[in-house]
């Protein structure tokens, strides 16, 4: 698949954006973020390849570095659970739905704007949402892909024609990109079309730029012997997979057994596998994900805006679980506020503070960040030597954080940074941010007003 490169690389440049003749490039913020702490002082270096080599407080190392002067440097987030399409519902199934039935309305605008889609407005979509997530500090993603019905373009001889535009589309914007494919009913020709796109991905992507995943919704679609097909597939390839695996609140389940206690006899739940946001969990559930150190996901902005609760995030971390942070549905796009608003969702519930941990901010920034990596299989998630250079700047003067020190730093910038303090991304060692805007801010933006009217005119 040629991916369309808007921003050719010069010849100069090598990839990771190093100048010709140099053989690495560092940085120097006011304070970086090396794992629970911020540290002053320290420079950071990336090779060739755009891998960090070194953190170094030597005067020379300090003064060859790029001073990133009033801007703290954290590791890039990373969005667990993305469904990109779904940006394109923005505001526009905010009213009064039927009572007890929070997909009602939402799920028939859903219906419309699928059917209206064709392979350019789902790439416009996805281009605006990745673009976003940039936008917001998040270097990778995980897109938990499903559109139906097929749209105008997709053709039975290129069934991959849509997650190939969803790829195109993160190659363009330059985020790093899971696509994680949800298996329909019928799991053989699926994983037949997966299997021909993995091969293609690996001969066009670096490993760690995009990758493929699995997907399935349980327990409502596949049965237990497709399900088989996928997970056996997905074990092979050593392939993440995620499922949402609860019902919707009053939705029966099964008879017997939850659907976890369904994957664990099948010897389906392990450390790949990612719960995404299950509403009704079990004493048992939880224990079984905790054994299998299985991840959840949870999107809180988008549960809220469905009016859903969400999981019991406290006790799935007590019993082993990692939690990861997902933007979903992009009611709206900013992983920071779902970490806040899981923590106070959990105050709500229990009159507390620091239910998630004793520490919140830091253990909501790991949700954010090393989780999200591991549950995707991304090899960033933290500023250590080894890993790509993936971060984010804060502006340290933005209103919604001056004045905080590095100890109240993490702190204030998980529970209060606007989005617009994120200043600049870098995505293995290659900026794709400066000074909060993407260079391709313009077309990507113009494009999707046209999609969008597209979309909605009557
Ligand atoms: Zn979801």
């Amino acid at each position: 698949m040629p991916p369309r490169d808007p921003s050719p690389v010069s010849a100069a440049v090598t990839r990771a954006g190093v100048p010709h003749g140099a053989t690495e490039q560092g940085w120097l913020p006011d304070c970086v973020y090396t794992g629970e702490k911020f540290e002053t002082g320290l420079a950071f270096f990336a090779d060739l390849t755009g891998r960090i080599t070194r953190f170094s407080r030597e005067p020379a190392d300090l003064a060859a570095a790029r001073r990133l002067d009033g801007q703290a440097a954290l590791p890039g987030l990373v969005n667990t659970h993305s469904r990109s399409f779904h940006r394109v519902l923005r505001g526009r199934t905010e009213r009064r739905g039927a009572p007890g039935d929070p997909l009602a309305g939402w799920a028939a605008a859903l219906g419309r704007a699928a059917g209206r889609a064709t392979g350019e407005e789902i790439f416009d979509a996805a281009r605006m949402a990745f673009m976003e997530m940039l936008l917001a500090g998040i270097t990778c993603v995980g897109e938990f892909h499903f559109v139906s019905p097929a749209p105008e373009g997709a053709t039975t001889a290129e069934p991959n024609f849509v997650r190939r535009e969803i790829i195109r589309a993160a190659h363009e914007v330059g985020i790093r990109l899971a696509l994680l494919n949800v298996a329909p009913e019928r799991a053989e020709p699926f994983v037949r079309d997966v299997e021909n796109l993995r091969v293609l991905v690996e001969k066009e992507f670096l490993a760690d730029e995009v990758w493929l995943g699995l997907g399935a919704d349980l327990p409502a679609v596949l049965s237990v012997d497709q399900l088989k097909v996928v997970a056996m597939y997905a074990r092979a390839q050593r392939m993440r997979w995620h499922a949402h695996v609860a019902p919707l609140p009053g939705e029966s389940l099964p008879a017997g057994r939850t659907p976890l206690a369904q994957l664990a006899e099948l010897g389906f739940l392990d450390k790949r596998f990612t719960a995404v946001h299950p509403i009704q969990l079990t004493d048992d559930d939880v224990k079984l994900l905790g054994t299998a150190r299985a991840t959840v996901c949870l999107c809180p902005i988008t549960a809220q805006n469905f009016g859903i609760d969400t999981a019991p995030a406290e006790k799935l971390l007590a019993a082993g679980t990692g939690i990861a942070l997902g933007t979903d549905s992009h009611a709206q796009i900013d992983l920071l506020k779902e970490a806040r608003l899981l923590e106070y969702q959990l105050r709500v519930q229990h009159g507390q503070r620091g239910v998630i941990a004793a520490e919140p901010a830091t253990a909501l920034f790991h949700a954010a960040t090393v989780t999200g990596a591991r549950s995707l299989g991304a090899t960033g998630g933290a500023l250590e030597v080894g890993r790509p250079a993936d971060f984010f700047t804060v502006n340290l003067f933005d209103p919604s954080i001056a004045g905080a020190e590095p100890g109240a730093l993490l702190a204030n910038i998980v529970f209060a940074l606007e989005r617009r303090a994120v200043r600049d991304v870098w995505i293995g060692g290659r900026q794709r941010v400066v000074a909060g805007r993407h260079p391709l801010h313009g077309p990507i933006v113009g494009r999707f007003v046209e999609a969008q009217r597209r979309i909605w005119s009557t």
